[in-house]
C-alpha cells in the first residue's frame, strides 16, 4: 500500500490535534478542519484526569503509552502533567461495589499496575480526605491530571511547527470512495486519506458518507469549586462521582444521564440538582466548603462494548471516536497509533478490539458511562 500523501483530519479536539501533529511529523501533508475553534468541543469541557488503572490488556497498553507521552510533554510550554494518585472507593454498606473493587484491583495487579487495596484508616492516614464512610479503597499510583486547554495549545503549536494547514471555521462533511471533504455541498476537496475525529458528531458525518457507526452521545456534568484542596483524585463508586485538585480548589463531576442525547440539541448548562449534590459530596469528601466558580455539561460517546471506534471504515476513510469519557487521557496514544495506521507504518497496528466495523452501526444498546467497578472488574471512569 502506498503511504497517503495528503491527509485531512476533521475535528481539532485532543484526538484530532494529536493525530494531525503525528501524521505531519511523519511526513504527511495534513489539513485540519475545525468548524469552531481548537478545543471548543468536548476537550475544552474535560476534567483532564488520567490514569492507568485498567483491568483489560488493551486498555492497559493504551493508557501506559498515553501516560508515558503525557510525562514526556510535561514542561513543554505551559503544559504540565500533575502527578496525583487516583483513589477509587466503595462506601460502607455498598457490598457490591466493595467486592467489585477488590476484584478489579486484583486484575489490575495481574497486568502489572501499581495499584493496591487499602482500608479506611490507612487511606485517611495517607490522604487529607474523609474516610469514615469508606468500606474499601483502591489506590493507583500511576495517575495525574492535566489542563486540557494547555494540551490543546501545545498541540496547535506542534501542528503549526510540523506544517499542518488549519482550516478553522469550516463545518465540513465527509465523502468516501474516493475519500474527501466537502466544504459546502458543492466543493469537495480530494485527499488520499480522511480521519474523522469530530467527537460525538462523528456518527452523523460518517452516516452521511454511507458509513454508520455504533456511537451514542450521552450527557455528563462537572463543576469547579473554590476551596483549599491538595488531595488525590477520588472516584466514589457508590454514587459514581469524582473529583480532582484544581488551581481554584477542586473539580468535581458526575451527573451522568445514561440515555442517548441529541448532539445538536442538548443543554450545555449544569442542572441545579447536579450542582447541589456535587457540592455536598465534594464538601464531605474533601473536608472543605467549596463555593461554585463555574459548572457545565458536556457530551461523551458510548459504544456497545465500551471500546472506542478507531480505524478504517472504508479505503482511506478513518474514524476515532467513542471514548466513554476517556478521550483526553487516551489522546496521546491514539494519535500515535492512528497516524501509524494511516501511514501504513509497520510498527503500528491498531487493536482489533477498536475496529469500527465490528458493529453495523444500527445496534440497539444501553449507554453505560465511566468507571463501573462491575463484576468483570472493568474500570472505566474519568
Ligand atoms: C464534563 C466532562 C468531563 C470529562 N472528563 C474527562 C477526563 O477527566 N478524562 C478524559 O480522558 N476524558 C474526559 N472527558 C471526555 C473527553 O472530553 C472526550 O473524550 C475528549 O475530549 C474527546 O476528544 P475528541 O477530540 O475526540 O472530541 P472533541 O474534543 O469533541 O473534538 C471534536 C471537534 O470536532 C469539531 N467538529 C465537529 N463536527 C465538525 C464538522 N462537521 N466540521 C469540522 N469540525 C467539526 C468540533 O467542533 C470539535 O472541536 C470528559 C468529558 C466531559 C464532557
Amino acid at each position: 500500500m502506498q503511504s497517503p500523501d495528503r491527509v485531512a483530519v476533521v475535528g481539532a479536539g485532543a484526538v484530532g490535534l494529536t493525530v494531525a501533529a503525528d501524521l505531519a511529523a511523519n511526513g504527511a501533508r495534513v489539513t485540519l478542519f475545525e468548524r469552531d475553534a481548537p478545543g471548543a468541543g468536548m476537550t475544552g469541557r474535560a476534567a483532564g484526569i488520567c490514569y492507568d488503572a485498567y483491568a483489560e490488556d488493551i486498555d492497559v497498553s493504551v493508557a501506559d503509552r498515553a501516560m508515558v507521552r503525557f510525562r514526556s510533554l510535561s514542561g513543554d510550554g505551559a503544559f504540565v502533567f500533575h502527578e496525583t494518585p487516583y483513589v477509587f472507593l466503595a462506601r460502607t454498606g455498598d457490598d457490591a461495589s466493595a467486592s467489585a473493587l477488590r476484584e478489579a484491583v486484583e486484575r489490575m495487579q495481574v497486568h502489572g499496575r501499581d495499584v493496591s487495596t487499602v482500608a479506611a484508616d490507612e487511606l485517611g492516614e495517607r490522604f487529607p480526605i474523609q474516610t469514615d464512610d469508606v468500606a474499601l479503597a483502591g489506590v493507583a499510583e500511576n495517575a495525574g491530571w492535566a489542563d486540557p486547554a494547555a494540551y490543546v495549545d501545545l498541540f496547535v503549536e506542534r501542528c503549526e511547527d510540523a506544517g499542518v494547514e488549519f482550516r478553522v471555521g469550516d463545518a465540513v462533511s465527509v465523502r468516501s470512495d474516493p475519500p474527501g471533504v466537502a466544504i459546502d455541498d458543492v466543493v469537495t476537496a480530494r485527499f488520499d486519506a480522511v480521519v474523522v475525529a469530530a467527537g460525538v458528531h462523528s456518527r452523523r458525518l460518517l452516516a452521511d458518507a454511507g458509513h454508520p457507526i455504533a456511537l451514542k452521545p450521552y450527557r455528563v456534568q462537572a463543576l469547579v469549586g473554590e476551596c483549599e484542596y491538595d488531595g488525590p483524585i477520588v472516584y466514589d463508586a457508590t454514587d459514581e462521582s469524582y473529583l480532582r485538585p484544581h488551581p481554584a480548589g477542586v473539580l468535581a463531576g458526575d451527573g451522568v444521564e445514561p440515555v442517548e442525547a441529541d448532539p445538536t440539541d442538548w443543554d450545555v448548562t449544569a442542572d441545579d440538582w447536579f450542582v447541589r449534590e456535587s457540592l455536598t459530596a465534594t464538601s464531605h469528601r474533601t473536608k472543605t466548603t467549596p463555593t461554585v466558580e463555574r459548572a457545565w455539561a458536556g457530551l461523551c460517546g458510548a459504544t456497545p462494548d465500551r471500546n472506542p471506534l478507531v480505524g478504517a471504515v472504508d479505503d482511506g476513510l478513518y474514524v476515532a471516536a467513542g471514548w466513554h469519557g476517556h478521550g483526553f487521557m487516551w489522546a496521546p496514544a491514539i494519535g500515535e497509533l492512528l497516524a501509524g495506521a494511516v501511514l501504513g507504518s509497520a510498527d503500528e497496528s491498531l487493536p482489533q478490539q477498536f475496529d469500527p466495523c465490528r458493529f453495523d452501526g444500527d445496534e440497539s444498546f444501553a449507554v453505560v458511562d465511566g468507571m463501573t467497578l462491575d463484576g468483570d472488574g472493568e474500570s472505566r471512569e474519568k
